[in-house]
């Protein structure tokens, strides 16, 4: 087999620097450059600290924390309640620039792509030029920064992107993977989670070099059979997976997470199914569309990618029913693996006026509409956090705690530096 090449694109900070474009495009400070974070209701001094900006984690702000602690910290605190549908725009937009230099691209998160940029070099002959023109653009034509990780397989690639940052391009080819990734910690590692790295580390197995040479046999012992090997595999810079298109339909609408944590029973799933029902089908009902068909995907901790889908009698826009569906579909294909990510999709979109009317009137379903109707219009004046449904909030924690371990992550590694 010829030998493969892999972009991994991630763009820096990302909902921080999405709102920061906007506001300077409005001619308002720079959120990048004063203190700054995303999260809460600043008014009602509630809520989370989603993300931050540098000069506002000088203050001591922290990802996670309480609102009410950040603003003691640092009163002048600039804090902008997340935007969905603006992190939706932007993401689209920097997609559309990677695409246009491969056919095969993955999404792999709302700021995450892997190009396949394997047998290409009659087209694009210096890799590392070629990086450097998608990193550019996006910064000039859309005006935030990416680091691109260029490697001959998906964690390589992954691995390098995460290098110094911001506005980089990183390569790990194999010769380079003692030098700069085996001295990292192995919670460093792509797809280690918090709970192998804290069994890897009590073992004795601190850095991802040391898990690279450790026995494997101790490791599937110590870890289990596929995730002992999957780590030993990744430590030592190799991985097979191909970059995979995951289809996304242009009449859709979908959302997406990759948890830090795994998710390992269907409470947890359901949870963040719901909060992902909630957020695109109020961005459907913006757009005055229904959905006749809603699908449910996931990636599971050894990578593999399954979705199973539902097509309804009547169309619908209601976040209650789309969220029903999403829970038969996790419940009737989920096998009992760890998940990695999991997404929810609406497709099949109608776009006309008048509902299809069945016989039957749906009562509660005329109830429902009304409540999103409701939900909808107290968003629209008052922002996205201003309301959430009951079920949500922890998903929102979660996604807090994972921003949480990244912010770890980075501080450990300037630490060690
Ligand atoms: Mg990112």
């Amino acid at each position: 087999m010829a030998e493969r090449l892999v972009f991994h694109v991630d763009v820096n900070s990302a909902f921080l620097s999405w709102e920061a474009v906007r506001r300077v495009k409005n001619g308002e400070p720079d959120l990048r450059e004063i203190p700054s974070c995303i999260g809460g209701d600043p008014e009602k001094r509630t809520g989370i600290v989603v993300a931050k900006s540098i000069p506002a984690k000088r203050f001591g702000v922290t990802t996670g924390e309480p609102m009410a602690m950040a603003l003691r910290k640092c009163p002048k605190l600039v804090c902008v309640p997340p935007d969905f549908k603006l992190y939706d725009k932007c993401s689209k937009a920097f997609k559309r620039i990677c695409k246009e230099y491969t056919p095969v691209m993955e999404s792999y998160s709302i700021d995450e792509v892997f190009l396949d940029m394997s047998g290409m070099e009659y087209i694009y002959p210096d890799p590392l030029a070629t990086a450097h023109e998608i990193k550019d653009r996006i910064r000039d034509e859309l005006g935030f920064t990416v680091n691109v990780g260029i490697g001959r397989n998906k964690v390589c690639a992954k691995m390098a992107s995460d290098f110094e940052k911001p506005d980089r391009v990183h390569t790990l080819f194999p010769d380079e993977i003692p030098a700069k990734m085996w001295e990292l910690p192995v919670r460093e590692l792509f797809t280690c989670g918090r709970a192998s790295a804290d069994k890897l580390t009590r073992a004795g197995i601190r850095t991802i070099g040391e898990l690279a040479r450790a026995d494997e046999i101790q490791l599937r012992r110590l870890l289990g059979d596929k995730l002992g090997s999957h780590l030993h595999r990744y430590a030592n810079g190799i991985d097979e997976e191909p970059v995979q298109e995951i289809r996304e339909d242009a009449k859709g609408y979908s959302a997406e997470t990759t948890v830090e944590e795994n998710l390992e029973d269907l409470e947890s799933m359901n949870r963040m199914l719901l909060a992902q029902a909630d957020i695109v089908a109020a961005r459907m009902r913006s757009e005055g569309a229904r959905c006749r068909c809603i699908s449910v995907q996931f990636r599971t901790t050894q990578f593999k990618n399954k979705s199973h889908q539902r097509k309804l009698a009547d169309s619908t826009d209601v976040t209650e029913q789309i969220y029903e569906v999403a829970k038969q579909l996790i419940a009737e294909s989920w096998t009992g693996e760890p998940l990695r990510l999991i997404g929810l999709a609406l497709t099949d979109i109608d776009r006309d006026d008048f509902e299809q009317m069945s016989f039957l009137v749906d009562e509660r379903k005329e109830r429902l509409k009304r409540l999103d109707t409701a939900i909808d219009s107290i968003r629209g004046k008052y922002g996205n956090s201003s309301i959430r449904r009951a079920g949500t909030m922890d998903a929102e924690k979660r996604i807090a705690r994972r921003y949480q371990a990244e912010a770890e992550n980075k501080r450990n590694r300037y630490k060690g530096e």
